[in-house]
């Protein structure tokens, strides 16, 4: 097990100058794209365990490298650093400091485990057959911090990426993941609808979108339970709907949003038609003129079959409980890097505690250590194996 008594004094060390690291940041959480104290901290932190930054333009987040042979192969490990507009109610010695933000999503967590895998990588630097990228992504919760990433050019020569999160749904010292999809496509729609209005009493006179709008969400509904296989997970969800504003008069506009999840391309391509379809029917059917919008977010992550076998190999031989995990239908933006480059994505047991997003959300410090030990191995092992192929 993962949580014997720690004697070595260098571990203990690491131990507490990580916790320390994640109090500060939990204390100090920063929204999407305004990670400036963050990213400065990290650039501190970095800088004085002698590591390198790289030179790239990103106004938050950064990318630092440890290498021991600039000739050789490069792997990416990365860690988002974003937290959300949640009031924390954790009543926790170091809760936020910060009025109506919180990190509440555990990326400070994930912050911390990276930094001390690059602290464990730099030790061994001289040794490594390649080059580890450090990647601290800004802006995960936007869903759109990685293709921020991508599109500054630090990651063009990585041959394969590693990413993580935190689970309450697994204990301390298990750690998941499966091949394939683990987190969905996470796609929007806004669908408009603009009728006739009309006195209440005289319906005849108008066209009625509120009606209109109560059909669409219904026949919606039989995109997932009548046109795509019960095997292939999916869901359709009408998630606001707001017309009208008094008893006695028929509104002009309806206007619907919601999501859309999946966890297969192929399906990911179908809905959006189907929707669009069934949208245009109801709007010839009922003389109501319709917009359809689809609002792509990222695509389901895709972990590639011989990164994942290492993941699973190099969590046992760090001493963590591996299990396979199902997939969900939440999303993580890390699949935008799985577009370019193939890589992995687990999830690491923090102990239990109230979900994600929530303001009593927290994880157990003590996971903290075993996972950065784990993302440095794993980088290492990934540069060993991308060189025994050279
Ligand atoms: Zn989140
Ligand atoms: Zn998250």
């Amino acid at each position: 097990m993962l949580n014997k008594p720690v004697t070595n004094h260098n571990v203990d060390h690491l131990e507490n100058e990580l916790i320390s690291v994640r109090r500060h940041l939990h204390q100090h959480p920063e929204l999407a794209y305004e990670e400036v104290q963050t990213t400065a901290f990290l650039k501190e932190k970095l800088l004085a365990a002698g590591i390198r930054i790289l030179d790239v333009p990103l106004k938050t987040g950064l990318i630092a490298e440890v290498s021991g042979n600039p000739d050789g192969p490069i792997v990416a490990i990365r860690a988002d650093i974003d937290a959300l507009p949640v009031q924390e109610e954790t009543g926790l010695s170091y809760q936020s400091k910060v009025p109506g933000k919180m990190h509440a999503c555990g990326h400070d967590f994930h912050t911390a485990v990276i930094l001390g895998a690059a602290y464990l990588l730099k030790k061994e630097e001289q040794q490594l057959p390649g080059t580890v990228r450090i990647l601290f992504q800004p802006a995960e919760e936007s869903s759109h911090g990685a293709e921020t990433v991508l599109a500054s050019g630090g990651l063009d020569d990585v041959q394969a990426i590693f990413g993580e999160h935190n689970t309450p749904q697994l204990e301390v010292g298990e750690l998941g993941t499966r091949v394939g999809a683990l987190t969905a496509a996470v796609d929007r729609f806004e669908i408009e609808l603009e009728g006739k209005g009309t006195h209440a009493a005289a319906p005849e006179n108008g066209r009625d979108p509120i009606v209109a709008a109560s059909h669409l969400i219904n026949l919606l509904q039989t995109i997932v339970s009548r046109n795509t296989s019960p095997l292939d997970a999916a869901l359709v969800s009408v998630t606001q709907l707001t017309s009208g504003n008094t008893w006695n008069v028929i509104p002009t506009k309806a206007y619907l949003q919601g999501t859309v999840r999946t966890l297969s391309d192929e399906t990911r391509a179908f809905i959006p038609e189907r929707m669009k379809r069934i949208t245009e029917s109801v709007g010839e059917g009922l003389g109501i003129q319709v917009t359809f919008k689809w609002l792509p977010g990222p695509p389901a992550t895709k972990n590639d079959p011989q990164w994942t076998a290492l993941a699973e190999r190099v969590a046992k031989e760090t001493g963590y409980r591996f299990i396979e995990i199902p997939p969900t239908l939440g999303g993580e933006d890390f699949a935008y890097y799985q577009t370019k480059i193939p890589g992995a994505f687990v999830n690491i047991g923090t102990g239990s505690s109230y979900n994600h997003h929530h303001p009593k959300f927290t994880i157990d410090e003590k996971a903290i250590v075993p996972a950065s030990r784990y993302f440095s191995k794993l980088a290492v092992r990934a540069l060993e194996h991308l060189s025994s192929n050279q």
